[in-house]
């Protein structure tokens, strides 16, 4: 549970600390980074811009490379009983029809946990019994020095300087904090110009642990499991989606000759809702991910397309990566540290964006004939081999310890 507490209350516990840590968003990698460094000692300093906490948000599909992050944590029980399995992918043609079934049990199930969890019910695993969390709170300034990072801290209208032995930056894709750090090196950003929203529907919208998705001629969309829920994305350029979510389910409806349960329930959930999440996808690389005294983290490092669905995993494993390293070296090898984090999982993350970005030049398309040979090709092409690159990763863990040897 995110408990909040006042920044000096915080910042109290951390000078003590070896390694005076500052984690700036409580978002799912700034929350596996804060739970897996308090349980070994640290008190980190988290802050967080919402003034009540991380909004509950969306549907995510977890992959199994999240497992050692939770095992760290000891919430790995917690999280299954909070989420749901996902165990075959459901592929439709764009006129609506379901075409094939895949398990996904078989390509990830030998890797460990393939499982659905809502965004709310995620942040609650991951910040455990308490987390403290300085809400309404921002960074305006980090200036880094030899002996230390001086933060400027906007704490709900109040202005604080602080000093930290580490920042770690993780406040999402479209982070302002990086901005700061990166001093005008540009972001690579990948913009599909589609976008969509995100709803709910009701549970049993799809068969039990069964994901869905609706490839279609310039539409989108996606039915995801959860507990007690399925989360919908229904999305296409965004030229289509500036009519609204109404108009842009009648005309979605009007493509379709099999509108079934599933694929009805998803309409339904869009127009239903009154002011859905809209969801604009692109992504995002930083050029670096770390300096001598930050280091950025999850979606602010490189935020993802939601074609290949490992944001979330990939944002958990790089802060159990991080964390540790960081629990393994004393602070004076800090940069070092730093720097061999970045060597370690910097190619990994790209190569799952990389993967990302492949499969959302295939999705994305709004010519009628190029649906129809997608599907053709989709007849022999099974979620296994989409799946390969990402299957890969998810076999070949890090090593952070192994990382860090040279270094102890
Ligand atoms: C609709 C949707 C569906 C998705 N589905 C999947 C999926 O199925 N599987 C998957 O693996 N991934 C999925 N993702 C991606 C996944 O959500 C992200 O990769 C993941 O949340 C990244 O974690 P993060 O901690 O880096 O960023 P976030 O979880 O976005 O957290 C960032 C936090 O920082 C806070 N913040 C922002 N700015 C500031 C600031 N200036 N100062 C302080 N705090 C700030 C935010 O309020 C937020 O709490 C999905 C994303 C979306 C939007």
């Amino acid at each position: 549970m995110l408990t909040s507490t006042t920044l000096q209350e915080q910042y109290r516990s951390a000078t003590a600390d070896k390694l005076r840590i500052l984690i700036v968003g409580a978002g799912i990698a700034g929350l596996t980074a804060a739970g897996l460094l308090r349980r070994a000692g640290h008190h980190p300093v988290v802050i967080e811009r919402a003034p009540d906490g991380a909004p509950p948000g969306y549907m995510l599909a977890l992959m199994p490379i999240a497992d050692s992050a939770l095992d760290d944590l000891g919430a790995r029980a917690a999280y299954r009983a909070a989420s749901v399995p996902f165990e075959d992918y459901g592929m439709r043609a764009h006129t609506g029809r379901l075409m094939r079934v895949d398990s996904m049990s078989r390509v990830l199930g030998s890797y460990g946990d393939y499982r659905g969890i809502s965004r709310g019910a995620l942040i609650d695993v991951l910040s455990g019994a308490q987390c403290p969390v300085t809400l309404d709170s921002t960074v305006t300034a980090i200036a880094e020095t030899e002996s230390a990072a001086h933060v400027t801290i906007a704490e709900a209208g109040d202005t604080h300087r602080l000093e930290f032995d580490l920042v770690v930056i993780a406040d999402g894709i479209r982070s302002r904090t990086r901005d700061l750090v990166l001093a005008g090196r540009p972001v690579d950003v990948v913009d599909t110009r589609w976008g969509g929203w995100v709803a709910w529907a009701p549970e049993r919208s799809v068969p039990p642990s069964r994901g869905e998705e609706l490839w279609g001629a310039g539409r989108f969309a996606g039915l995801y499991p959860v507990a007690g829920a399925v989360g919908v994305f229904l999305g296409g350029p965004r030229s289509d989606t500036d009519a609204g979510p109404a108009a842009f389910v009648r005309e979605f409806r009007k493509t379709l000759s099999v509108v079934d349960a599933p694929i009805g329930a998803a309409l339904d959930a869009v127009a239903a809702e009154r002011d859905p999440y809209y969801w604009s996808l692109s992504d995002c690389r930083a050029p670096v991910w770390t300096t001598r005294r930050t280091v950025l983290l999850g979606d602010a490092a490189a935020g993802f397309l939601p074609t290949a669905g490992i944001g979330a995993g990939m944002a958990m494993e790089s802060a159990w990566v991080l964390c540790r390293m960081l629990n393994n070296i004393d602070g004076h090898r800090l940069a070092d540290v730093l720097s061999a984090y970045e060597r370690t999982q910097r190619p990994r993350v790209q190569a799952a964006q990389d993967n990302s970005r492949q499969l959302a030049r295939l999705m994305f398309k709004r010519s009628r004939g190029l649906a129809v040979l997608r599907e053709l090709a989709m007849r022999i092409v099974s979620v296994d081999i989409a799946l390969k690159p990402i299957q890969r990763l998810v076999a070949e863990q890090p090593e952070p310890d192994e990382a860090t040897a040279s270094l102890r």
